[in-house]
């Protein structure tokens, strides 16, 4: 039989019926004309399977190639540079990624923008990965931050020979919910260092315990902000990340991004799986997530990543996890060294202002021993003196070396989260009364020095689901912000609202805006005590209205005063202690009544009242004009004379707007 006729009744080409035959297991060759009838008749008859045969190798075979491609572009990824802003239009054209692609991958992360709007670096860097770009800062900031962090590496390179183990600072990072808080308290609670009075640990964002003589420092900071703070600021604050996932809920889009921080940081970490004493816990499938997922292949299957099974609120796994956090520090041995004889320097975890005591900081001590009494300076400025030192349960101490934190009250200015401190004499500058501070309770450093008073500032702290969204509303707030209201954000943070949140809103007289995220009902009370507005948002454009609103509602109302004619005094009808009533001549303009009436005599004006009635002959009117003769009841010092003029004004209000 013809080929080209049994394709024909086949309907498919002669080309393909030849490519796939041999597929099937049929000896055709590539240039075989004809096809012996037996074999024919075979084909015919099971063409129907054949056919789905031929249509699931197709599919096998476009699979497989998507994935190479996918893998090829992965292995190229292009580097591109980008400003700290810009506008989706504008990357698109850097970086050759459609518009619309772009605009796909914010809204995965709950960004909604258009195309001339910005969007900030780290919005941008969210999504390289899916666009297989490769992202790196351009502005001058960028290098600021890259000597801050040289600076610690540079102190360390030349003190070698002094460098000595210290204990490793461990983050928790994952989805909300997954349990982070609830793994620190579980950890906390097991392990804190002996010698605490009653148990009563006072919060200061960290925390240190103590297992086989060897100390581990927590990072305990809510939506552990210090950590993000860090990456995108550039100081080294962790050693070691521990990721966790929930093993009844698997990876969710904030495992993705953390474990993509924790990448960027290159930070060794454990996974901890959390939740496995809830019946729905699915380790394996959790373990399968985070190997197709994040390439995070468990040891027990064969991969690199350490992985222990945890039930933070049972207690389970939880000294395990420690003994794997020391195993870890172990390896990283040489990595997890400072210079407790070098001079001292130590990076901001929560910068807060007290009402009573002014900025408050906590410090993560990275190198020498901060003592009572030193004064700490930040890019060359002075700060102040450390006037109280605490470690993390609350005791007075006097000095604190590599590794811990220690609260310290004294300060002039608030330093931002982030910020790499130094022990040293920096240059001094005014800096009003922390009264003032208070007042207006500016908790960055930036509006310190030189606070405008006539600029009012909206305060606020934002928490979000993801950081990118963080980013997106920071930048639309500042966009709205007018000449005499400004945007002043005292803190951006993943997950739900917290306490410490509360307690830094109520500090700082901000509100609290939510994207995505929760607020506790045991929490609402707190706010309402506080007087604390929060308010939860699933809409950005929600968000900002809203903020533009109150924005509005601060600004003062503009009154513009004008003249609207004058009246010249030509006879003095009753004078009583507050009032007089005079009749006069229209100079020029229009005269009305519930006015501004100033006094003029030889040029000046020598008072001010109000022009409260007008008559015409002897009825009430509401305006005389230009040569009109009137009377008029003027309340005020009774002074006027004949022969005075008096300036009849109109005041009129308008709220001003943004
Ligand atoms: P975070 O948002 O990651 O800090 O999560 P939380 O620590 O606040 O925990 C979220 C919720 O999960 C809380 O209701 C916790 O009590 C609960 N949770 C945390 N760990 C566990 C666990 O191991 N088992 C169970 N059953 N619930 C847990």
């Amino acid at each position: 039989m013809n080929i080209t006729e049994l394709a024909r009744l086949l309907r498919i080409t002669p080309q393909e019926l030849r490519e796939q035959l041999p597929k099937l297991g049929f000896d055709i060759g590539q240039k075989a004309i004809k096809i012996p009838k037996p074999i024919a008749n075979k084909i015919i008859k099971d063409w129907p399977r054949l056919r789905r045969q031929i249509e699931t190798q197709k599919r096998i075979e476009r699979e497989r190639e998507e994935a190479e491609l996918k893998e090829k572009r992965k292995l190229q990824k292009i580097t591109i540079k980008l400003p700290q802003y810009i506008t989706i239009r504008e990357f698109s054209e850097i970086s050759n990624v459609p518009v619309n692609k772009i605009l796909a991958e914010l809204m995965k992360n709950g960004i909604f923008a258009s195309l001339n709007e910005k969007i900030d670096h780290d919005t941008a860097w969210l999504i390289s990965e899916e666009l297989g770009l490769d992202i790196v800062k351009e502005d001058e900031q960028e290098n600021k931050k890259e000597d801050e962090k040289d600076k610690l590496k540079d102190a360390f390179a030349a003190q070698k020979e002094d460098l000595a183990e210290r204990a490793p600072v461990v983050v928790v990072m994952g989805h909300v919910d997954h349990g982070k808080t609830r793994l620190l308290d579980a950890i906390r609670e097991t392990n804190v260092v002996e010698g605490e009075a009653g148990g009563i640990t006072q919060h200061i964002g960290a925390y240190q315990i103590e297992k086989n003589n060897k100390k581990i420092t927590f990072i305990d900071t809510p939506g552990h902000e210090a950590f993000t703070a860090m990456r995108s600021r550039g100081a080294k604050i962790a050693d070691i990340a521990i990721l966790v996932v929930a093993a009844d809920d698997g990876v969710k889009p904030q495992t993705i991004e953390a474990y993509r921080i924790i990448e960027k940081a290159k930070l060794p970490v454990i996974v901890a799986i959390n939740k496995i004493d809830k019946p729905d816990a699915n380790v394996d499938k959790t373990k399968q997530e985070l190997s197709s997922k994040l390439n995070l292949t468990s040891e027990d299957w064969g991969g690199k990543t350490i992985m222990a099974p945890i039930s933070a609120k049972e207690g389970m796994g939880i000294n395990d996890l420690i003994d794997m956090i020391l195993l870890v520090a172990d390896v990283e041995e040489d990595n997890i060294k400072a210079n407790p004889k070098g001079s001292a320097m130590g990076s901001v975890i929560e910068s807060n202002i007290d009402k009573g005591a002014g900025p408050t900081v906590t410090l993560l001590v990275q190198n020498g021993v901060l003592k009572l009494g030193d004064s700490l300076t930040y890019n060359g400025i002075d700060y102040g003196k450390v006037r109280a030192l605490y470690n993390f349960l609350g005791e007075s101490i006097e000095e604190a070396g590599p590794s811990t934190p220690a609260k310290i009250i004294g300060l002039k200015i608030s330093p931002e989260v982030g910020d790499l401190l130094e022990v040293g004499e920096g240059k001094k500058v005014k800096i009003n009364k922390i009264k003032s501070i208070g007042q207006t309770a500016p908790s960055s450093r930036q509006s310190m020095p030189e606070d405008d008073s006539s600029v009012k500032k909206f305060t606020i702290l934002i928490k979000s689901d993801v950081l990118g969204s963080a980013g997106a509303i920071e930048e639309s707030l500042y966009k709205i912000q007018g000449e005499n209201v400004k945007i002043k954000i005292i803190h951006k943070g993943m997950g739900n609202i917290t306490e410490g949140d509360i307690i830094k809103a109520e500090a700082a007289d901000a509100m609290i805006a939510g994207f995505n995220v929760k607020l506790p009902n045991n929490l609402e009370e707190m706010a309402r005590i506080k007087g604390v507005e929060i308010k939860i948002y699933n809409v950005i454009y929600d968000l900002i209205n809203d903020v533009r609103e109150k924005m509005e509602a601060m600004l003062e109302e503009e009154v513009t005063v004008f003249d609207i004619g004058r009246l010249k005094v030509l006879a003095l009808f009753r004078t009583e202690t507050k009032s007089q009533i005079v009749g006069g001549k229209v100079l020029d303009g229009k005269i009305e009544k519930d006015t501004i009436a100033d006094v003029e005599r030889k040029g000046t004006i020598i008072e001010r009242g109000k022009l409260t009635s007008l008559q015409s002959g002897k009825l009430e009117v509401d305006y005389v004009e230009e040569g009109d003769e009137c009377g008029v009841v003027f309340e005020g010092s009774p002074i006027i004379e004949e022969g005075d003029i008096l300036i009849i004004r109109k005041e009129e209000r308008k709220k001003s707007k943004l």
